[in-house]
Order: structure tokens, then sequence, then C-alpha cells
């Protein structure tokens, strides 16, 4: 694979972020137990240390999506292939992303989820490829906000490989 860099996220500079973002919820939440959902593979090591950030007590789940058609979520036919497992009624739920780019993946769980009647629903993302939008979502917490290249590490992957950089990189693919 032919690639250039174009930008480098450091640790430290993710950890601040990751920081900030978990005292917001823990403020946000201070009297509630929020239940965090993150959607795998990509949000595994943000919610690893998310959570260990955050000052209040929590509930933890995954839930799994495909797209079919192609291998890019934009084909917007996305389904559901592992499932909140907690009861989630009348609990306040925060969905955890690693990336929103299209919104598309975001839109359609947001309205699985919300078939399961929880108090409310905000949706953290660690990045937010907002140019790129094609369903508008609301997202309640950010981390990054990136307008070009390809994301790896820090859990994102290209075909699998770079999530276990602990940095994250912005690449131009020029295969
Ligand atoms: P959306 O449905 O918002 O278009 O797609 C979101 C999903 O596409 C993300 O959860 C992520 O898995 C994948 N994705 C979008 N942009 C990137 C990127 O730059 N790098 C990686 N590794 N995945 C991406």
């Amino acid at each position: 694979m032919e690639y250039r860099i174009l930008k480098k996220i450091s640790e430290e500079t993710i950890s601040k972020k990751v920081e900030e973002i978990a005292q917001n919820i823990s403020s946000d939440y201070k009297d509630k137990e929020p239940v965090l959902i993150g959607i795998l593979n990509g949000c595994f090591i943000f919610m690893a240390d998310l959570i260990r950030k955050i000052s209040i007590p929590l509930e933890l789940d995954f839930v799994r999506l495909a797209s079919y058609g192609s291998n890019s979520a934009s084909s917007g036919r996305i389904r559901l292939t592992k499932d909140v497992e907690l009861l989630i009624r009348g609990k306040p739920v925060i969905i955890v992303e690693d990336i929103v780019d299209t919104g598309l993946t975001l839109s359609y769980l947001i309205k699985h989820i919300e078939k399961k009647a929880p108090e409310s629903i905000k949706v953290c993302t660690l990045i937010n490829k907002v140019e790129r939008r094609y369903k508008e979502v609301v997202i309640d917490y950010q981390g990054f906000d990136l307008k070009e290249g390809f994301l790896v590490g820090y859990g994102l992957d290209y075909g699998e490989n770079y999530r276990y950089l602990p940095y994250i990189l912005s690449l131009k693919i020029e295969d």
C-alpha cells in the first residue's frame, strides 16, 4: 500500500481530549447512571480509555453493525450483527462511536435504539468528519473534527491493520 501521512494525533493529545469528554459526561450525568453503548470494533480503545476517566457509575454494552453490498458503510445498507444485551428501557444512553462520517451508521443505530425506549440518547464520537455528512445527526460529545484523510490507529483499522498504534494517523492512500 502506498500512502502519505497527512497528520499525526499524538497519544498525549488524544489522552487530554478523552479526559475532557470524560469530565463533561461525568458532570452531565452526575446523578444518573448512563449506559454507554459502543459500536464495535473501532471504538474499543476509545471506550476503554473513556470509561476509566469517567468518575460516575455507568453500565457498558456494545453493538456491532455490518454494511453489505459493499465493504463501506457509505453504501447505506446496514444491518445489526450484535444487538444491545442490557435492558435500556427508561435509562439514559450514550452511544460511543469512533468516527462519524456520512452519519448513516449512527442514524440507523439511533432508530434501532429508540425502539427500546431509553430515557434519552446522546452521541459521543472520537472523530467527527462533519464535511462528509450525508445524514444529519446530532453529536453531543466529540473529540476531533477532521476534514481529510483516512484515519488509522488507536483502534481504527485499514484492512484490519494498524489498530494497535497508540496514536492516530491521517493517511492519504495512494494505491
Ligand atoms: P458512516 O456510516 O458515518 O459513514 O461510517 C462510520 C464508520 O465508517 C466508522 O464507524 C468507521 O468504522 C468507518 N470509517 C469512516 N471513516 C473512517 C476512517 O477514516 N478510518 C477508518 N478506519 N474507518 C472509517
